[in-house]
């Protein structure tokens, strides 16, 4: 039987809080074949296209999406939680499962018309996405597509970004 993203990746219970099971996916990144193949299987769907830059979401979209870019010979844009950022940025907030977040990015790091492929390990209620989202499109790129290693498809993450008219790629629900 042939070997899939899903089997790298392990399942923590109880974290970070009692009742999470937290989809872990640094077991992925630390197998060669396993990395490999979550960056080539990312990347599939817009080796054909033009893409511009790859935007990151921290933290683990900055592993995966940096890989997504040298692949696809673009460079690599970082959407930062606040404060991170040395240079000047826009922000935009966002609502967690309790409270607000904010994320951030240099103002100057997309140009009007660009294309851009967002990455990030997980979809969950897709609040995260649709910030980085949102602050690429204040810029003026536009986003092709939105690129995640695990979708939890309860969450309606999935869902959330189409109605935003977004191409949602998962390798694993
Ligand atoms: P969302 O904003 O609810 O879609 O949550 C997605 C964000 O939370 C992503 O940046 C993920 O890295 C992180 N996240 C939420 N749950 C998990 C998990 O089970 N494993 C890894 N990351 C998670």
């Amino acid at each position: 039987m042939s070997v899939s993203v899903r089997d790298y990746i392990r399942t923590i219970v109880d974290f970070p809080k009692d009742g999470i099971l937290f989809r872990d996916v640094t077991t992925l990144f630390a197998d060669a074949r396993g990395f490999r193949m979550a960056v080539d299987q990312l990347l599939h769907p817009y080796a054909g296209q033009r893409i511009d830059k790859v935007v990151g979401l921290e933290a683990r979209g900055f592993i995966l999406g940096g890989a997504v870019a040298h692949q696809l010979g673009t460079g690599f844009v970082p959407v930062r939680k606040k404060g991170k950022l040395p240079g000047t940025t826009i922000a935009q907030d966002y609502t967690l499962e309790y409270g607000e977040a904010v994320v951030e990015v240099h103002d100057d790091a997309l140009a009007p018309g660009q294309r851009v492929l967002l990455v990030d390990d997980l979809l969950a209620t897709g609040g995260t996405a649709e910030a980085g989202i949102r602050l690429i499109e204040r810029l003026g790129a536009e986003v092709v597509g939105c690129a995640f290693v695990v979708d939890l498809p309860d969450l309606g993450g999935r869902k959330r970004l189409e109605a935003l008219g977004m191409d949602v790629h998962a390798l694993c629900d």
